[in-house]
């Protein structure tokens, strides 16, 4: 099972992250049939945005968006405090040739344009707040990369981020997805930042030590080499959406009577594809009657 873990470094002033993903991005390339590249695209942005969600407090959800000019057109991608993350792309059928080093070109589908971190609070309990919107142009496309850029120049949290996605040729297709998030906060010495950074270059890739059976933990222990730790807590990770089948309801009784009406006397029914995650709601002519007698 996906799990993320959370924990602290040199008294406090380092704070690691590191989740394994790789069922997860499994049922989101799945429900989205997204091209190869576009599934590192859209699984090193999952992995982010879960580890960045899992760091922030006071919050119900953290998105981070890509809006680009590369082709695969932009990714969004969504998580909670309680590691539930969906996500989505605007083309899942882009695709770019490999890098010479037959690496995905995830830096040539994504393009240029603009990498977006918003925070949402409140809504669990009823709260209208102003969304938390940080944004920066994309420097590399690479994604993991942009989210460190992101994260030194809008939130100055010096950080390391490694994301990682490996595909294979059978099924499940996701045969690795991972990442680590490593911050230095404020009062972390110079020494301490020196080992990380040297560790962290150091380390083998996420995706290979995944592959070989590595957990969350296993991946921390990876990237810290010889720093030692402290676990604050470990939680699962799961690709989960919030629509239903009530939601398609709601939005088509949102549509209002006569549409609703017309809807019903030119066809027996209609349907509602989610865009997070792709799942198709059937709405038939007796759902279609009910939504009537409701508005
Ligand atoms: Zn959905």
């Amino acid at each position: 099972m996906d799990k993320l873990i959370h924990g602290t470094a040199a008294g406090g002033t380092v704070r690691v992250l590191a989740t394994v993903t790789t069922d997860t991005l499994d049922e989101a390339i799945r429900r989205h049939e997204t091209s190869p590249t576009v599934s590192a695209a859209l699984g090193r942005m999952m992995t982010g945005t879960l580890l960045l969600a899992a760091t922030l407090k006071d919050f119900d959800r953290l998105t981070a968006k890509i809006d680009c000019d590369g082709p695969i057109g932009g990714i969004t991608a969504e998580a909670n405090a309680a590691c539930e993350v969906r996500g989505y792309v605007k083309n899942p059928i882009a695709e770019v040739p490999p890098k010479p080093n037959g690496k995905f070109d995830v830096s040539r589908v994504v393009g240029k344009g603009m990498f977006h971190i918003i925070r949402e609070s409140g809504f669990a309990i009823g709260l209208h707040r102003e969304p938390y919107i940080g944004s920066v142009p994309i420097t590399s496309g690479e994604i993991a990369e942009d989210f460190a850029y992101y994260l030194a120049k809008s939130e100055q949290i010096p950080s390391a981020v490694l994301l990682g996605v490996l595909l294979q040729n059978k099924e499940p297709f996701v045969a690795a997805s991972g990442g680590v998030l490593v911050q230095m906060l404020p009062g972390a010495n110079e020494h301490i930042i020196t080992m990380i950074e040297d560790s962290i270059t150091n380390a083998p890739h996420v995706t290979e030590a995944i592959r070989s059976g590595a957990e969350a933990i296993d991946l921390l222990r990876l990237a810290l080499g010889v720093i030692d730790f402290d676990v604050l807590d470990e939680k699962p990770v799961a690709f989960r959406c919030s629509c239903s089948i009530d939601r398609a309801f709601t939005m088509i009784a949102s549509l209002g009577r006569a549409e609703v009406l017309s809807i019903l006397a030119e066809q027996s029914g209609t349907s509602i594809t989610c865009g997070f995650c792709n799942e198709k709601y059937k709405i038939d002519k007796g759902d279609l009657e009910e939504i009537l007698r409701n508005i």
